[in-house]
């Protein structure tokens, strides 16, 4: 049969960049065998070994920086400047599981009826890694330091608009000094994933992506009894109660909403403002929106790049105009802008209401929905109105009720006056349709293991 092959576009200009064969059964075959022998042995190095893959891959990390930032941003358009913000926190990542790996999976002992009695952490083995476009070395990075450290080996699909980032992060590794085989990307399309999941090789999946895809790889992984770790989609809300700082809420909105030109699962989509407030946040909202340099994402002034792919920016137009059709007021942007590549114009929507794709569906692009409600109590109500459950945010100056909050508002992270970021030393994942399992600290470092008991008589 023909071999199929995967493009690299340049989303700025809609450019090919380089074009790569898909890889054949029998390359596919060789590199889950590899893999599975160069796990077993892996399995063995103590942990305190393991580790030091991980900081020499921090040190890769770090000398190549700017070729690998360059890269992230000609493949998916993120400015410059956020692309090497994502390199160095991959390194960060590293180094962190690099000290912490020995500590968080020492032998616990537990007293029982036997003599002596313990939990130990084993590998499980392979893990297939499916990865998404967006933040494509972090993604795979916040998997992979934690997974390698505990003795597992990897196998990552990554999307296919990312192949050039895809073999980057297997240079990387190889620089690192990685075993042969311990860790390999395959350059496949996402039907040769389901063979993949059946293969008695790969030992559990992990997937980053949307909640379609989540649903459809849990179920070819439920069918095998195979453990998974699902990152799916978000519609994360951004409460604003009438006695926040509204300025410096606005401020960090349209940071938390606009990064990586709005492509984020735990980007702010809905905001949900109290009344009182609502025409403030809105004005300072705007106003720093403005503000933005739309445009080439190579240049170090740029804060909004195009969108990743052509067929995202058409499905977010199709949910702008859907919400305006039902009756949101569009305040600023709304449309595809005019000029080679998919860029589109930073949008802010006013009065939007939970019948509208605003709402009700995931924004994964530069479009920020604001929703005014009459107290805290609709707030959470509000927030809580949606099948995700991923990251939220809550902005007042009464901690004492934020905390209370906090724990009604139905997802992974609530981050009281501040932006939903992820961080190694805290656990990250959602809730509802957003997935299960978390990555990170030491709740990430667990999931890939064999929680083992021994009983000594
Ligand atoms: P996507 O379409 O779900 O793709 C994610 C990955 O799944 C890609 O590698 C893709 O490969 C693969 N895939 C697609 N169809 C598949 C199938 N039928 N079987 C197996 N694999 C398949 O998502 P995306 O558009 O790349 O990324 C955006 C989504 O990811 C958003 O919903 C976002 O919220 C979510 N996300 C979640 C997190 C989190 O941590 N929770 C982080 C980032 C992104 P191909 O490219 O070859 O199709």
């Amino acid at each position: 049969r023909r071999t199929r092959t995967i493009d690299s576009v340049n989303p700025a200009s809609g450019e090919i960049l380089a074009r790569f064969d898909e890889h054949q059964p029998h390359e596919i075959e060789q590199a889950l065998e590899n893999a599975a022998r160069a796990q077993r042995q892996w399995a063995r190095v103590p942990i305190a070994e393991r580790v030091t893959l991980l900081s020499r891959a921090a040190k890769v990390l770090r000398e190549r920086k700017s070729h690998y930032a360059a890269l992230i941003t000609l493949e998916m358009g993120k400015p410059i400047a956020e692309a090497e913000a994502e390199v160095e926190k991959c390194a960060w990542n590293c180094d962190f599981y690099a000290e912490k790996a020995e500590g968080f999976l020492a032998t616990e002992p537990v007293s029982s009826n036997a003599s002596d009695s313990m939990v130990v952490f084993d590998p499980l083995g392979v893990v297939l890694a499916i990865m998404p476009w967006n933040f494509p070395f972090w993604q795979f990075f916040r998997f992979a330091a934690p997974a390698l450290a505990a003795g597992n080996g990897a196998i990552l699909k990554h999307a296919s608009n990312v192949p050039q980032c895809a073999l980057a992060i297997e240079e990387v590794m190889r620089e690192a000094g990685a075993p042969s085989g311990l860790f390999r990307t395959l350059l496949i399309g996402a039907s040769a994933v389901e063979g993949l999941i059946d293969d008695p090789r790969i030992a559990a999946v992990t997937l980053t992506g949307s909640t379609e895809v989540g649903s459809l790889v849990a179920s070819q992984a439920g069918r095998q009894i195979k453990k998974q770790v699902l990152e799916l989609g978000g519609s994360d809300p951004f409460i604003v109660l009438a006695d926040a700082d509204v300025e410096e809420a606005a401020a960090v909105a349209a940071r938390a909403r606009f990064q990586n030109v709005g492509q984020s699962c735990i980007a702010a989509k809905r905001f949900i403002v109290e009344e009182s407030v609502a025409d403030a946040f809105l004005a300072a909202l705007c106003a720093r929106v403005k503000d933005f340099v739309v445009g080439d994402p190579m240049s170090r002034d740029c804060n909004i790049g195009p969108m990743a792919r052509a067929n995202l920016r058409d499905d977010l137009h199709s949910q702008i105009e859907r919400s305006v059709a039902a009756g949101a007021e569009l305040r600023l942007g709304g449309h595809p802008m005019d000029r080679p590549g998919f860029f589109y114009a930073p949008t802010v929507l006013d009065r939007v209401t939970p019948n509208m794709p605003a709402f009700a569906e995931e924004t994964f692009g530069p479009a920020a929905a604001v929703i005014r409600v009459r107290d805290a109590e609709q707030a959470v109500a509000l927030a809580n109105a949606t099948e995700y459950g991923l990251g939220a945010a809550l902005w007042t100056r009464d901690l004492d009720k934020a905390r209370v909050l906090a724990r009604r508002i139905e997802a992974g992270a609530v981050f009281i006056n501040g932006m939903v970021a992820s961080d190694p030393r805290l656990p990250f994942g959602g809730i509802k349709k957003s997935g299960y399992g978390r990555e990170l600290g030491v709740f990430g470092i667990r999931e890939f293991t064999n929680i083992k008991t021994i009983w000594i008589g």
